[in-house]
């Protein structure tokens, strides 16, 4: 009798995938399910196409038809790869891994290294092991095991040659570093080609002006791809590329952003490629140019000081700043004259002015940024309404005022806004002028 050995990696190149989350709570609306946006936006960059998201309870059953369904279509284009998250755990709603290896014909079999990782992790973390955590070290014959150094339950890859199934442990804490660390490895084994992108940060322009502005470009560019995405206040436009390797794939992808950086009506809007956010390139640009920035917020209550702080390495950018929102305080911490409200009100270019020029004063900083409006849904007056935030920029050659209005937009979004546009005006102003 000839023994059978199951294959334990992919034979075929992995081309689709799709992602099946499991558990109850995501069904119930209980919890965001933020791995698929994650795993997605992975594949994505590994150039594995996702045609579906899926959803399942902790459910065999409809586990076993959701698999059934990714792997063999029923109708639509069926998955190389189905990436499952959660149900890996000890307790007897986890049914997973079970449920896949039912599915692929395995039997389970204890993975001695994997109990010897959980039973370590518990004397680590100075817990009790229970006799129930012994089942996360069950796993399918011949599977691929990836193990977990943030919790116990290691993840699993499970193939037959054509159909893959990789299962990782619901908690994003350590999906993640599990996915980035090994399954990306593992994965790129069996892909062929890579997808490159590049994100050009527009903000100042709406999405609908930038999508005029490069619509037949947008068009006809196949490979690259370009596409616009909005985010707080800005535009991303995602320049994706695919080729043999990274190099071709980079250099297609730099072709095509410098044309679109060439282009005079969005140039100018351009706070940066491929860096995180504004306040990213905000503490990047000034700690290059060994330039600081404080500020004196109004309606923005500290979120210019808070997105600018949660940037490692802020210190060497930021000295600090004041949340002026009263008009007592914006007079007694940062100097504003009371004439001066007095004659314009707190929401006004003058005001604005005052502000961020005493924040870089009281400070010594080079930059002083300031806002100042009403972010609603209450307030606001038939000059400026809610919605209409004065923002300031001070530098030693004077300072710079801005009037924005977000008609319509909530307070969270207004906020959000405010600040963006005030950090990206500093980066503006320091790109602008070489000796501040
Ligand atoms: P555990 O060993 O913790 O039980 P598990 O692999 O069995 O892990 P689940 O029990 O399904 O995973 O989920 C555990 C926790 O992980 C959930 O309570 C939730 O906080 C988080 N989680 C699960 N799935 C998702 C998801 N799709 N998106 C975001 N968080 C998730
Ligand atoms: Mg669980």
């Amino acid at each position: 009798m000839i023994m059978h050995t199951p294959s334990r990696h992919p034979t075929a190149p992995i081309r689709t995938a799709e992602i099946l989350c499991v558990g109850t709570e995501l069904l119930l609306g209980d919890i965001v399910n933020t791995n698929a946006a994650f795993l997605s936006k992975r594949l994505a960059s590994l150039g594995i196409a996702v045609y579906h998201q899926t959803v399942v309870g902790d459910h065999p059953e409809r586990l076993r038809v959701a698999l059934s369904d990714a792997f063999e279509g029923h109708g639509r284009p069926a998955a190389d790869l189905v990436i499952l998250s959660g149900g890996l755990g000890p307790t007897y709603d986890d049914l997973t891994k079970e449920t896949v290896a039912a599915y692929f014909g395995r039997d389970m079999e204890l993975h001695q290294e994997s109990l010897d990782r959980i039973s370590d992790f518990f004397t680590r973390t100075g817990r009790v092991m229970t006799p129930n955590n012994q089942k996360q070290a069950m796993m399918p014959v011949g599977c691929e095991v990836f193990p977990n150094d943030y919790g116990t339950a290691p993840a699993l890859a499970v193939s037959d040659g054509t159909k893959t199934a990789i299962m990782l442990p619901g908690p994003p804490a350590e999906l993640i570093p599990i996915f980035d660390q090994l399954v990306i490895p593992f994965l790129r084994r069996y892909t062929d080609g890579v997808l490159i992108s590049r994100n050009i940060h527009v903000m100042g322009l709406g999405e609908s002006t930038v999508e005029t502005l490069l619509h037949d470009l947008m068009v006809s560019s196949k490979n690259p791809t370009v596409a616009p995405y909005c985010k707080s206040g800005e535009v991303r436009l995602r320049v994706t590329a695919r080729a043999e390797d990274e190099d071709t794939a980079a250099a297609m992808c730099d072709g095509l952003a410098d044309t679109i950086l060439a282009n005079p009506a969005i140039s100018p809007y351009v706070y940066g490629v491929d860096c995180e956010n504004i306040e990213t390139a905000l503490v990047r640009l000034f700690t290059e140019k060994g330039l600081t920035v404080a500020s004196a917020e109004s309606c923005t209550g500290g979120m210019i000081g808070q997105r600018i702080t949660a940037v490692p390495g802020a210190s060497a950018a930021y000295v600090g700043g004041f949340v002026t929102y009263t008009n007592d305080v914006k007079i007694r911490l940062v100097g504003v004259n009371p004439a001066t409200i007095d004659a314009h009100t707190e929401v006004s270019h003058e005001t604005a002015a005052e502000m961020a020029m005493g924040a870089r004063e009281r400070t010594g900083a080079d930059v002083g940024l300031s806002t100042t409006g009403y972010a609603g849904p209450g307030g606001g007056t038939e000059e400026n309404p809610v919605g209409t935030v004065y923002i300031g920029i001070a530098t030693r050659q004077g300072v710079e005022t801005y009037r924005l209005y977000y008609p319509r937009k909530s307070r969270d979004y207004i906020r959000e806004a405010v600040a963006s546009r005030v950090m990206l005006e500093a980066v503006r102003q320091v790109l602008g002028q070489e000796s501040l």
